[in-house]
């Protein structure tokens, strides 16, 4: 159940009910790749950092340990420990970027595993079954996503696979929900629009996808080589064709300055792995621009990351000290940028959401990008 609380302009305020809870959007999902958020935080951690939604990776888990392990566990919020809303991605994104020889068919793809080389099949239907076993929150369509610079005709006939997959999807996850022994029977769908850079190839895609009445829609294929500009633009054309009525979810972005600016047209649902590995390199996000701790300038400075902020890394440590740690290579230093970082953009979040209830989106926006100009 999705409801709008407020609007400001495209901007919206909502929130999805779940069945581990209700998410408030605008939301940054955290990235838990192989349920785990890289750089040593454990899910007792995402409390602290105002974790709403953690995201994990059907392919990785797939691979190792496999989706058949975690369901025997109890699923993947008894396995990891988690309680809240969590999203699984198809699986398709890293078929496409990280598996290696791959032969996409129309029954779905094949293609060797990137630890052990073993041959796999995914199709929309395996796709499926392995996030009904991860017994994720939401499960996200398999889909292929083409790379921006493809031809338009390799694109044209992709999108009209990815709808056929998609029909497949929702008919596959139908089933799973009705079997007795899946975990979580209550598992959402959202579809995913593609269609590279082509503007009009993408809207025809929303308006078909748009029928078939899912728990939410995504924007996927962005952020993959195009520019911001072409990004926006994109977004600006396509998501007015999304049902209004649905959560939507702009996937794999980005920088803050990104999410503002989807915020701004009408997007959810963000996730990136920015802020982690971004952290796990000692660059630390703050208002007033992004920080790089191994800088000698910050030897001997005693100050928090950011004045002001409330996570457990600023609360406690010094700039001075994170920078010995990092430079020491001791984990503690990886984690605590890490999770100030992720704190970052949940509080962030959490500030959006504010001011868009309260009508001063555009000018909170401003604010920020404008800080986010300053060089410290
Ligand atoms: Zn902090």
């Amino acid at each position: 159940m999705y409801q709008i609380l407020a609007t400001e302009g495209k901007a919206k305020r909502a929130r999805l009910e779940t069945v581990h809870g209700t998410i408030q959007t605008p939301v940054f999902m955290n990235v838990g790749t192989a349920a785990a958020i890289k750089g040593a935080v454990a899910t007792t951690d995402l409390q602290e950092i105002g974790t709403q939604v953690e995201l994990s990776n059907t392919y990785h888990l797939h691979v190792r340990p496999g989706d058949k392990v975690v369901k025997q566990l109890g699923g993947l919020h008894k396995f990891m420990n988690w309680d809240k809303p969590i999203l699984t991605d198809s699986g398709g994104f890293q078929v496409f970027s990280l598996a290696g020889l791959r032969k996409i068919k129309e029954e779905g793809v094949y293609f060797n595993s990137h630890v052990d080389g073993r041959k796999i099949f995914m199709g929309p239907e395996e796709s499926m079954q392995i996030q009904s076993n991860l017994a994720s929150t939401i499960a996200m369509a398999f889909d292929e996503c083409p790379s921006s610079v493809a031809e338009r005709d390799y694109v044209r006939k992709s999108v009209e696979r990815t709808t056929r997959w998609l029909k497949r999807c929702k008919t596959e996850m139908a089933r799973l929900n009705n079997l007795p022994d899946t975990i979580n029977q209550h598992q959402m769908l959202f579809g995913i629009n593609q269609g590279a850079i082509y503007e009009d190839i993408r809207i025809e895609h929303a308006q078909q996808i748009a029928e078939l009445d899912l728990d939410g829609y995504a924007v996927g294929g962005l952020a993959v080589g195009e520019s911001h500009e072409e990004m926006y633009h994109i977004l600006d054309e396509v998501v007015p064709y999304l049902p209004q009525n649905k959560p939507t979810y702009l996937m794999g972005v980005g920088t803050p300055a990104n999410i503002l600016e989807g915020v701004e047209r009408g997007i959810d649902f963000f996730d990136c792995v920015y802020p982690s590995r971004n952290g796990r390199h000692g660059h630390v996000y703050t208002n007033h621009g992004k920080l790089n701790l191994f800088n000698a300038k910050y030897e001997l400075d005693d100050q928090p990351i950011e004045e002001g902020c409330q996570c457990p890394a600023c609360r406690h440590y010094s700039r001075a000290y994170i920078r010995h740690l990092l430079k020491a290579k001791e984990m503690l230093g990886m984690r605590l940028c890490v999770l100030h970082n992720l704190y970052f953009y949940n509080h962030m979040m959490e500030e959006i959401r504010d001011a868009i209830e309260k009508g001063q989106f555009k000018e909170y926006k401003a604010k920020k990008l404008a800080g986010f100009e300053e060089t410290t």
